[in-house]
C-alpha cells in the first residue's frame, strides 16, 4: 500500500542512528515531531463532487484525496497537516486512446477541466488543481502501461504513456534492451510524466535525458490529435517533439511514446573518489565532462553534503576508520566526494576507469574502490524514504537545482548557498544546506541542492519558512543567469520565475501555442504559465 501523505510503501522505513539523530540536532537544533492529520480525518474534509457519476469517471472521496497533492514540500504540508484546500471533483482512469478522447467529450459535456496525472511525483505543485469555478477531472494514466510495439532494427519501443519506470524495464528487459532513465522517483514515476516535465535520469549523461530519449508519439489535445513521427533525424522545420516536451499537460494528453532503446549492458560499476576541497572537484568534474570518457553517472557533492552523506551511512566504525585514514592523508574537513558510475562492456569499464583515474590524479584525487559507489546504488531508490523519517522528526526537507556554465559554477553555488544558509536568521532557525553537481555536460553542469530546517508548531508557519528559502534561492538563481529549472520543471512553484528566463515574446510564444491546442483552457490550468499572464 502506497503512503496517501509521504513517500513509497507504507511498510519500507529509512530508520537512522542516534548519531545521525545528533549530528541534525547539531546542525538545526532538536526536533520536535508534530501530530499528524489521520486519513479518515483528512477524507472528512472532501468536499462534495460537482461532477456526475459516469463509467469512466470515479468520485471516489479516498481516489479524490490521493490525486490531490504531489511531492513538493509545499504538499507535504497540506497532506501531513490534512488542510488540503483543494481537491479534484472526480478521477477517469482511460484504458485506451479512445477512452482519452472521449474524456475530452466528457469534459465538454460537464464543464470541466482536466489534469493529466502519471505517478504524482512532481515536486513543484504540476497536478495540484486550483480554486475556481469550474469542475476539475484527473486523469491518472496507470491502466496505459503496456509496451505496443518494438522495432528491434531500428531500437525503438513504443509504450503507452502511463508505464511506470519498473513495468517499463520490466517488459524491455525481457528482450534484452532497456531505456536506462532512472530519475530517483523511478519506481513511481511514468513516461508520461517524464517526458512532459523534461525530466533527467540519474545515468543520463550515458543513455540521455528525455528529450533525447523521446523518438516521436501521439498526444490528444482539446480540438484534435498530433501524432509526431519518429525519425532518425529531420530538417522538416521546427522540430514537434519540443513542443511535447515540457509541456506539463498544457497542451494536452500525451497517450503514447516511442522512446530510443540499448541492450542491456554487460557490466556497470559505481565508485568514488575523494578530493580535497570543492575547488579542485569542480575542475576534475569538468575535465571529465569534457574528455569524452564515457561515464554513466557522475556526483560531486560539496564538503557539507559528504560530511553528511558519510554520517548518514551508519557504519560507524568504518567510517570513523575511513575518516582517521582520508585525515591521515590530508583529506580533511574540505574533502568532497565524487561517485560515478560505468557503463558498458567489461573492457570499456576497465579503459574508462583507468581514462578516469587518470584526469582525477591530476586534481589530487584519492580513489577508494567501489563500497561507497555500491552503497549509492543500492541505496538509490531507497533515499527518498528518508523524507518520512525527517519529517516524524520534526524536520522538512526539500530540493532545488539550476544548470549554468562551468565559469559560473563556483559562482552559483557559493550564491545559493549565501540564499539559504541565513534564510531563516530572523526567526532563530537554522538551515542546513547539500549541495552537488550531477547531470555534467561540456558547457557546464547542473546544481542540485537540499535543504533542511526545522518544522514550526504551526503549518502555515512552516510553509512560510519555505516560502522565504525558495524564494532566496530562486531570486539568486535568475540574479547569476541559471535556468529556474534543470530537471524538476516549472509547476506551480516555479512559474512566476519563468518570465525573467524566457523574456516576453517567449511567454507570448508560449502562451499562444497553449491557446492554439487548448482554446477554452481545459487543461491544466495555473502551471507552467501562471494564468495571470494569460
Ligand atoms: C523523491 C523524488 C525524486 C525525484 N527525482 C527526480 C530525478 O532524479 N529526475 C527528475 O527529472 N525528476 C525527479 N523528480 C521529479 C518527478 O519525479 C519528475 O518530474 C517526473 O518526471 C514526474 O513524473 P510523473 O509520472 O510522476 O508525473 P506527474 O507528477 O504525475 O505529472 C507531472 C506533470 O506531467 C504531466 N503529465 C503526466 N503524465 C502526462 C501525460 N500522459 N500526458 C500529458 N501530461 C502528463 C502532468 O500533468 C504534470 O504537469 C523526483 C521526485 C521525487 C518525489
Amino acid at each position: 500500500m502506497i503512503r496517501w501523505n509521504g513517500w513509497g510503501e507504507e511498510d519500507i522505513d529509512y530508520p537512522l542512528s542516534e548519531q545521525v539523530i545528533d549530528y541534525l540536532t547539531e546542525h538545526l537544533g532538536q526536533g520536535e515531531s508534530k501530530p499528524s492529520s489521520s486519513l479518515q480525518a483528512a477524507i472528512s474534509t472532501v468536499p462534495p463532487s460537482r461532477l456526475s457519476e459516469h463509467p469512466m469517471v470515479t468520485i471516489d472521496p479516498f481516489e479524490r484525496l490521493c490525486h490531490a497533492r504531489g511531492q513538493s514540500l509545499p504538499d507535504w504540508i497540506a497532506l501531513g497537516s490534512g488542510q488540503i484546500d483543494v481537491f479534484p471533483d472526480g478521477i477517469a482512469y482511460p484504458n485506451s486512446e479512445q477512452e482519452v478522447r472521449e474524456l475530452f467529450r466528457y469534459s465538454r459535456r460537464a464543464g470541466c477541466q482536466l489534469i493529466p496525472y502519471g505517478g504524482g511525483t512532481s515536486v513543484v505543485g504540476h497536478i495540484n488543481p486550483l480554486p475556481g469555478d469550474k469542475p476539475t477531472l484527473t486523469v491518472d494514466f496507470s491502466r496505459m502501461n503496456q509496451l505496443q510495439d518494438f522495432d528491434e532494427a531500428s531500437r525503438l519501443a513504443t509504450f503507452e504513456a502511463g508505464v511506470s519506470g519498473p513495468d517499463l524495464e520490466t517488459q524491455l528487459q525481457a528482450l534484452g534492451y532497456t531505456l536506462g532513465h532512472y530519475p530517483q522517483s523511478f519506481e513511481y514515476s511514468t513516461l508520461g510524466g517524464w517526458i512532459a516535465t523534461r525530466s533527467s535520469g540519474q545515468q543520463s549523461y550515458y543513455y540521455g535525458r528525455i528529450e533525447d530519449l523521446f523518438a516521436g508519439g501521439q498526444v490528444e489535445t482539446p480540438v484534435g490529435t498530433i501524432e509526431i513521427p519518429s525519425f532518425p533525424a529531420s530538417a522538416a522545420g521546427p522540430d514537434l517533439r519540443h513542443v511535447v516536451l515540457g509541456s506539463e499537460g498544457r497542451i494536452g494528453l500525451i497517450t503514447q511514446a516511442q522512446v530510443r532503446v540499448r541492450p542491456v549492458p554487460a557490466a556497470e560499476r559505481f565508485a568514488a573518489v575523494f578530493f580535497q576541497d570543492w575547488t579542485s572537484g569542480v575542475s576534475a568534474l569538468r575535465a571529465i565532462a569534457q574528455s569524452d570518457i564515457p561515464v554513466s553517472m557522475l556526483r560531486l557533492s560539496d564538503s557539507r553534503e559528504t560530511e553528511t552523506t558519510l554520517t548518514l551511512a551508519g557504519h560507524e566504525r568504518l567510517v570513523a576508520w575511513f575518516d582517521r585514514g582520508l585525515g591521515f592523508l590530508n583529506y580533511g574537513s574540505n574533502r568532497c566526494l565524487l561517485i560515478y558510475g560505468l557503463t558498458g562492456s567489461r573492457r570499456e569499464i576497465a579503459a574508462a576507469g583507468r581514462a578516469l583515474k587518470h584526469i582525477t590524479r591530476q586534481y589530487k584525487g584519492l580513489s577508494t574502490g567501489t563500497f561507497i559507489g555500491n552503497q549509492w546504488q543500492r541505496g538509490r531508490f531507497r533515499t527518498p524514504y528518508l523524507r518520512n523519517t525527517l519529517w516524524k522528526l520534526g524536520y522538512a526537507i526539500d530540493t532545488l537545482e539550476t544548470a549554468v556554465r562551468w565559469s559560473t559554477v563556483p559562482e552559483m553555488a557559493q550564491a545559493i548557498r549565501s540564499a539559504l544558509l541565513p534564510g531563516l536568521e530572523n526567526q532563530n532557525e537554522r538551515v542546513l544546506v547539500l549541495l552537488h553537481l550531477s547531470h555534467v555536460y561540456r558547457d557546464g553542469a547542473s546544481i542540485y541542492v537540499t535543504f533542511l530546517f526545522r518544522r514550526a508548531a504551526d503549518p502555515a508557519d512552516t510553509l512560510h519558512r519555505w516560502q522565504v528559502l525558495k524564494d532566496a534561492a530562486s531570486c539568486s538563481i535568475i540574479d547569476k543567469g541559471g535556468t529556474i529549472t534543470h530537471q524538476h520543471g516549472v509547476g506551480l512553484d516555479h512559474a512566476k520565475y519563468l518570465p525573467a528566463e524566457k523574456g516576453k515574446l517567449g511567454m507570448q510564444l508560449l502562451n499562444e501555442l497553449c491557446h492554439t491546442l487548448d482554446p477554452d483552457r481545459i487543461m491544466n490550468p495555473g502551471k507552467l504559465l501562471n494564468n495571470d499572464l494569460i
